[in-house]
């Protein structure tokens, strides 16, 4: 049994604008221990699917339908009390902006031991000492001293550090992180991400990390899933996604990828912007911004296909994308090549050049 599954979930916000449909129709799978990623541009479905798995979805949205099972019990069909329980306990959270995360009127010390005595049933002293352990454990300099400093006293970047701590304070089986280090400056976030990811492997905790970065993606996750307008549009593991990415909306993100140093100037950004929500476009609702567009794909919406069995997609597929292409075919085909050189994020160029294939 996966870890986590999300199964056909659909989330809508009910504003003076009219009906938002945040996520719609989303099906995934997490395994223990395994990097989820999910990405895609802002509006695309990443928070909201974040915050419906810690059913934190409020007025005026709404979870219309769908499953979220933990361990195989569906997280919809729980008590308040009983989501609280496993909130911060065995699914904790790390959110973007680590300055909202830490209350400013206590030291950052304080604030993780309390988050252990409350969940863990630890007393004070001990609670103490696992504290100044994961300091020391997520990078945090003479942790001991630095468990009394209130967190105006810490770098945004120690301060980051410090939420990771109190994410794996109470022994997690999942992590939800939400852009953890886009506020962070480039050589401070690659720094953390790896700590991420090496720290997932010790505790032995599942991540779903979510982000606007293919780059962020590449340096944590086993799988990830692509997502536009509140619908996954391609499914992979990551050396697949990079080496051949079967949906126009990933070749576009993979363009994006900013190279860092790079004088031929290489960022792309995909044309245009995210649709209105209210008022998607017909058929395909990539279709206003994609190169490879053709009249059919203003008609038809392009369902999630198994690119093995040419199957719609199921919680199990590794291997999907929703684009036309898959169903009843484009017809000048979808042609592009993935060229990824010059200096990239470098998991990103090792998979490129067949460093990691092997
Ligand atoms: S269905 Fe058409 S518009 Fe949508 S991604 Fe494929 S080619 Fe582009």
């Amino acid at each position: 049994m996966a870890l986590l599954e999300v199964e056909d979930l659909t989330v809508r916000f009910y504003t003076q604008e009219g009906v938002v449909t945040a996520v719609d129709g989303l099906s995934y799978r997490i395994d223990s221990g395994e990097k989820f990623g999910v990405v895609g541009e802002s509006g695309a479905g990443k928070s909201v699917t974040a915050l419906s798995v810690l059913r934190l979805i409020e007025s005026p949205g709404r979870i219309e339908s769908g499953e979220i099972r933990f361990k195989g019990e569906n997280l919809l069909e729980m008590s308040e009390e009983e989501v609280r329980s496993i909130r911060g306990n065995e699914i904790a959270m790390i959110f973007q902006d680590a300055q909202t995360a830490l209350n400013p009127v206590y030291t950052v010390g304080e604030q993780i031991a309390e988050a252990i005595e409350h969940h863990m049933d630890y007393g004070s002293a001990e609670a103490r000492d696992r504290t100044i352990q994961l300091l020391d454990r997520v990078g945090i300099p003479e942790a001991e001293e630095r468990f009394s400093d209130y967190p105006h006293e810490f770098s945004g970047g120690m301060q980051q550090r410090a939420i990771i701590a109190m994410a794996l304070s109470c022994d997690p089986d999942l992590i939800v992180a939400d852009e953890p280090t886009t506020a962070l400056d480039v050589t401070i976030e690659a720094q953390i991400l790896d700590e991420l990811s090496e720290l997932a492997d010790d505790f032995d905790v599942a991540i779903q990390l979510i982000t606007h970065d293919l780059g962020v993606i590449a340096q944590v996750c086993d799988r990830v899933m692509v997502m536009y307008a509140g619908k996954p549009v391609e499914k992979a593991p990551v050396e697949d996604l990079y080496y051949d990415p079967k949906h126009p909306y990933t070749v576009g993100l993979m363009s994006s990828i900013p190279r860092v140093g790079d004088p031929r100037d290489r960022l792309q950004t995909i044309p245009g912007t995210m649709p209105d929500l209210v008022e998607l476009p017909s058929g395909c609702s990539f279709h206003p911004r994609c190169p490879f567009a053709e009249e059919k794909c203003t008609r038809t919406e392009p369902p999630l296909v198994d690119l093995e069995t040419d199957r719609e997609a199921g919680i199990e597929t590794e291997r999907a994308a929703a684009c036309v292409e898959y169903t009843e075919g484009l017809s000048r085909g979808l042609d592009y090549t993935v060229e990824v050189d010059g200096p990239v994020d470098e998991t990103v160029r090792q998979y490129v050049e067949g460093g990691s294939r092997e």
